[in-house]
C-alpha cells in the first residue's frame, strides 16, 4: 500500500479531473493507493485539525503529487514540506513541471500585475491590493523544480489519464518512467512535402482534409496553421501514439512543454517555421506564443518598460 498526498497550486483543477478521467484503470490502482492528503477530496487542515499548529504540516506519504507552480509564499511553503514528508515527487501537469499558462504572468513585474488587476481593470472598481490573510505573490511563478528537487515530471495541460497510469505504476513497481524525447512531429501521422508556405492562416479558418484519414492529410504547419509539434514533447497519443490534438485535426499548442528540459521552444519554433518558409515575425506575440505553457524556468521575463 502506497501512501498519497497531493496538492494543487497555481492551478485550473484541470489534471485533477484527469485522476477522475482514469476511470476503470483506476479502480485497479485504488487498492495500492492510500490517500492522506489531498485538498480537493479531502478536508485536511494545514495547521492541525483544530488550528493548533504553528506551521504547515502534511502528513508523511510515499508519493507526492504537486500540480500548478509556485505563485505564492504559501505554495512555496507547502513544496518544501511536501518535499520534506514525500519519498518520490512527481509534478503533475505542465503547470507543475514547466509553469504553465500562469507562467504567461512572468513577462510581466508584479507591481504591474496588482496595478492592472486592482486598479486599471476596467471591469473591477480600482481598490487598494489586498494585503491581509493572503499570502504574498512570489516575484514570478516558479516551476515546482525550481523550488524544491522533483523526481519525475508527468507534463501535459491536463496531462494524460494513461501518463497518470504509468507513472504510478512504475512508482508502485519501483520501475523508472522514462519521458519520451521525440516531438509530436515524430508521432503525427500527418504528410510533410517540405513545401514553402507564405502567410499563417487564422487557427480558425478550417483546414484541409478534416474527416479524411489523417495519413492523407497534409501537415498542418505546411498547411499554413501554426503548429508547435515541432518544439513539443511527444507522449499525449499514448498508446495509440497520433497525438491527441492531430487525431482532432487541429494543431499542436504545444501543452507537453519542451522536448527536453533546457530545450528552448522559441529557438525550435523558429528553425521550423523558417525551413519551410514561413517569416516567425509574422507572429506578433513570439515570446508568449512559443512558451505558453513553458514560462518558467527563465524563459519568460519582464518585458523593458516603454
Ligand atoms: S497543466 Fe493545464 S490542466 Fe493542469 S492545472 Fe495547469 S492549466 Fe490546469
Ligand atoms: S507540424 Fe504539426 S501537423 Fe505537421 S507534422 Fe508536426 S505535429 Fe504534425
Ligand atoms: S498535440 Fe500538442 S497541444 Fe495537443 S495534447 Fe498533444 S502536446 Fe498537447
Amino acid at each position: 500500500m502506497a501512501r498519497i498526498a497531493e496538492e494543487w497550486f497555481a492551478i485550473c483543477g484541470g489534471c485533477e479531473v484527469t485522476i477522475l478521467d482514469i476511470g476503470e484503470p483506476l479502480l485497479d490502482l485504488l487498492p495500492q493507493l492510500e490517500f492522506v492528503h489531498m485538498p480537493v477530496i479531502m478536508d485536511h487542515k494545514y495547521y492541525g485539525q483544530t488550528g493548533e499548529k504553528d506551521k504547515i504540516e502534511i502528513p508523511e506519504a510515499d508519493i507526492g503529487l504537486i500540480s500548478g507552480g509556485v505563485r505564492n509564499e504559501e505554495h512555496k511553503e507547502i513544496a518544501l514540506e511536501m518535499r520534506a514528508k514525500c519519498k518520490t515527487l512527481v509534478a503533475l501537469g505542465t503547470c507543475a513541471g514547466y509553469g504553465g499558462i500562469p507562467a504567461l504572468g512572468n513577462m510581466y513585474l508584479t507591481d504591474d500585475i496588482y496595478e492592472k488587476v486592482y486598479r486599471q481593470s476596467e471591469t473591477t472598481d480600482s481598490g487598494d491590493t489586498p494585503s491581509s490573510g493572503i499570502p504574498p505573490l512570489t516575484d514570478r511563478v516558479y516551476a515546482i523544480s525550481e523550488v524544491v528537487p522533483v523526481d519525475i515530471v508527468l507534463p501535459g495541460c491536463p496531462t494524460t489519464p494513461e501518463l497518470v497510469v504509468a507513472g504510478l505504476t512504475a512508482l508502485l513497481g519501483g520501475a523508472p518512467l522514462k519521458l519520451s524525447e521525440k516531438s509530436v512531429c515524430d508521432e503525427c501521422p500527418t504528410i510533410r512535402e517540405k513545401k514553402a508556405v507564405s502567410t499563417l492562416k487564422r487557427p480558425l479558418e478550417n483546414i484541409e482534409s478534416v474527416g479524411k484519414p489523417l495519413d492523407q492529410v497534409r501537415c498542418i504547419m505546411e498547411q499554413g496553421y501554426l503548429c508547435q509539434g515541432p518544439a513539443t514533447r511527444a507522449g499525449c497519443g499514448g498508446a495509440e501514439g497520433t497525438p491527441r490534438c492531430i487525431r482532432a485535426y487541429m494543431p499542436c499548442r504545444g501543452c507537453f512543454g519542451p522536448i527536453r528540459d533546457k530545450a528552448n521552444p522559441m529557438v525550435d519554433m523558429m528553425g521550423a517555421l523558417s525551413s519551410i518558409g514561413l517569416d516567425p515575425k509574422q507572429i506578433p506575440d513570439r515570446p508568449a506564443t512559443f512558451n505558453r505553457f513553458a514560462g518558467a524556468q527563465g524563459r519568460l521575463r519582464p518585458l523593458p518598460r516603454r
